[in-house]
């Protein structure tokens, strides 16, 4: 046994036995978990269930799917506000457990599934994700406190696509300056949501930049009548 979710399921344990949880899941992510599913889909839910669910499986059994369909999700954050998020590619078939989340460079961290569909401006999500961890930092040390404000204020002009397209890596390597680098997860935790969605969105991201200088850029003067 190494995940036992809550006291809740003890009683069953000792009713059945630990091989017999034990064998829920795969070697090494064994047992049950409990799944906060949210966002886009049609009913958002809370269940217990083995670890190893295909994602696409949970939230089409549980939460009565994705809103219009599963060809319309966009991404989904698998483990809570903190993790990287995975796009469709990735949800198609990754397994809800330890491991497999690790192997896509995501986490099953508290399993609260956030599902995220076409409609979704992406940006503009993981800067809402930024602004929270900024609230939250405690200023204790300095990477976090400087790097919380730091990170939000760039993901705020990444929104409108007020920035040049190196600053994204300026960003990125500001987020591997905060993570692992704090006293306590929350510095990691403000890192990675902005990790995923430059590993997953760049292209996204350079289009908006583009987007706003095209929209600023100087036009002709009209030719004056003869
Ligand atoms: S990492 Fe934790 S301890 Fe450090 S400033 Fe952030 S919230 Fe405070």
């Amino acid at each position: 046994m190494n995940n036992v979710e809550t006291i809740a399921v003890v009683p069953t344990i000792l009713r059945r036995g630990g091989a017999w949880f034990s064998a829920l899941g795969r070697p090494k992510n064994a047992g049950t978990k409990i799944f906060c599913i949210s966002g886009h889909v049609n009913k958002p839910c809370n269940v217990e269930e083995e670890l190893g669910i295909p994602l696409r499986e949970l939230i089409d059994t549980y939460a009565g799917g994705v809103r219009g369909g599963w060809d319309n999700l966009l991404a989904v954050i698998p483990g809570g506000s903190s993790v990287p998020l995975i796009p469709k590619d990735i949800c198609d078939t990754v397994l809800m457990d330890f491991d497999s989340l690790r192997d896509v460079k995501s986490g099953l961290g508290t399993a609260g599934v956030i599902v995220m569909d076409k409609s979704t401006d992406v940006i503009r999500a993981i800067d809402r994700l930024a602004q929270f961890y900024k609230h939250e930092s405690c200023g204790q040390c300095t990477p976090c406190r400087e790097g919380t404000g730091w990170m939000m204020r760039v993901m705020h002009r990444m929104v409108q696509g007020r920035a040049e397209v190196e600053e994204i890596d300026t960003l990125e390597k500001v987020t591997k300056q905060v993570e692992g680098h704090t006293i306590c997860a929350l510095g990691d935790a403000a890192a990675w949501p902005i990790q995923g969605l430059i590993r997953h969105f760049r292209p996204v991201m350079e289009e908006r930049i583009a987007q706003y200088k095209a929209a600023r850029a100087p036009r002709p003067m009209p030719m004056a009548a003869e």
